[in-house]
């Protein structure tokens, strides 16, 4: 059974996750977070700000594969064989992880097709919403970490983002605001804190490991 090691945050939408067989990236934004070794790159949905680094990533990691909705495969599409298209409800498999896809809405620039992923390693999942302002159905499953984006606009506000988490069942998942742009995500944890003051909150350093979510 694959175990999860490590997860970095790149900044904005970004994180690099390290299970004992795979290096798996999520949105990198710029070319610096997709300068990463790794075998798949997993983009959201297909705005500059979480496709930015897999140029890059792909042409350092020339097994690796990129796996996303059609909208971000029509990018892409030079890659070829490197490309996995995945929609709504599908699960792919990637050596012993696992990835479950739901389409949540997304905020300004309504035609975006987000696809929100579930990350399986082992027993542990994490959960990734991309833009969404909205989260019905998600997630399928019990998590043990959420990203959830906090800037208002492109994607939830604040509110919204509390609301979603507040609604899920107990135990809570930790939780990592990301997409901040003019928001703070202190306040955001300290908000939720104030709220449910057994959650575990974490405020992500760009380019340092999340800690204590495991
Ligand atoms: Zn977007």
């Amino acid at each position: 059974m694959p175990e999860i090691h490590r997860i970095t945050y790149l900044g904005q939408s970004g994180f690099y996750i390290e299970t004992s067989e795979s290096q798996l990236l999520i949105d990198p934004s710029n070319k610096k977070s997709g300068d990463l070794e790794g075998d798949l790159v997993y983009c959201t949905h297909n705005h500059f700000d979480h496709i930015g680094g897999v140029k890059t990533f792909l042409n350092r990691n020339s097994n690796a594969i990129l796996v996303g909705n059609e909208q971000v495969a029509r990018k892409f599409s030079r890659f070829g064989e490197q490309m996995k298209i995945v929609s709504d409800g599908e699960t792919y498999e990637h050596k012993s992880c696992s990835l479950s896809f739901t389409k949540l809405e997304h905020g300004f620039l309504k035609g975006t097709y987000n696809l929100a992923v579930e990350v399986h390693i082992g027993d542990f999942t994490f959960a990734h919403c991309g833009d969404a302002v909205s989260f019905t159905g998600f997630p399928t499953s019990t998590v043990d970490v959420l990203a959830i984006p906090i800037s208002g606009a492109f994607a939830a506000n604040p509110k919204k983002a509390l609301d979603m988490i507040l609604n899920l069942p107990d135990p809570l998942p930790t939780i990592v605001p990301m997409h901040w742009l003019l928001r703070s995500p202190e306040g955001f944890c300290q908000t939720l804190l104030n709220a449910r003051p057994d959650v575990n909150c974490i405020i992500p350093a760009t380019g340092e490991p999340l800690k204590g979510f495991v």
